[in-house]
């Protein structure tokens, strides 16, 4: 049996992180691909636990030899999905999340035409300005460079299989469980009598 490939699309800010972290905790037999980027670590960043960085040297090596699933650049960093680690996952009947940008999701989409795009959509712009603003991960001209992409990445959610507004933090979860459990149920499903 092979897993099922989700992609997780959304702002910068609209709770991806989040929402990953507890659809981990709720599920069993799901997996998070670990990206390689070339954007430096943050603090509380850890080297192969939330990114492999990477110098530009290393990515374009990847590019070359056909390591990566795809890859785009996004707010002036690249970032790739490394092939082996997914692949290898998919086959043993692991599911696996991407957390990427619309970019590669549609790379990923035209690769496996199985694959179920969600997009994380924040309750309002507002909203997903506070919460840039409350994580205080980025500088201000970060977080701006940050709403101004978002205001463009909304219109890719037309192309999703599935959009979780992400108000309540505990409603959003489930919605994305519910998405994942039903994928599943469609794999397991019998394929009909064969008398
Ligand atoms: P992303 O991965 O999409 O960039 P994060 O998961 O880092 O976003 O979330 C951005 C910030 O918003 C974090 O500080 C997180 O704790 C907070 N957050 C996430 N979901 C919610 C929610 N439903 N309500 C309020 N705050 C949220
Ligand atoms: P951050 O720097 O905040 O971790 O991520 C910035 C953006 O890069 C997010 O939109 C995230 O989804 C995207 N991203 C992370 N890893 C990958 C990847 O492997 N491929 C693509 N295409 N985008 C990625």
């Amino acid at each position: 049996m092979r897993g099922n490939l989700f992609v997780i699309s959304g702002p910068s800010g609209a709770g991806k992180g989040t929402l990953v972290v507890r659809v981990l905790e709720s599920l069993k037999d799901v997996w998070l691909s670990v990206s390689a980027t070339t954007r430096d670590p943050r603090p509380d960043e850890v080297d192969g636990c939330h990114y492999f960085f990477v110098s530009n040297q290393r990515f374009d090596q990847l590019i070359e030899q056909n390591g990566l699933l795809e890859w785009a650049s996004v707010h002036g960093c690249r970032y790739g999905t490394l092939r082996a680690e997914v692949m290898h996952r998919l086959e043993a009947g692991i599911d696996v999340i991407l957390e990427i940008d619309p970019q590669g999701a549609f790379q990923v989409k035209e690769k496996f035409p199985a694959a179920i795009l969600i997009f994380v959509m924040p309750p309002s712009m507002a909203e997903l300005e506070r919460r840039l603003r409350a994580r205080a991960t980025e500088s201000a001209a970060q977080i701006a460079t940050r709403l101004q992409a978002a205001k463009v990445e909304i219109f890719a959610k037309e192309r999703y299989n599935s959009v979780v507004v992400n108000d309540d933090l505990d409603k959003a979860t489930r919605d994305l469980v519910d998405i994942i459990m039903a994928a599943r149920a469609v794999v397991d499903e019998p394929e009909g009598d064969q008398a």
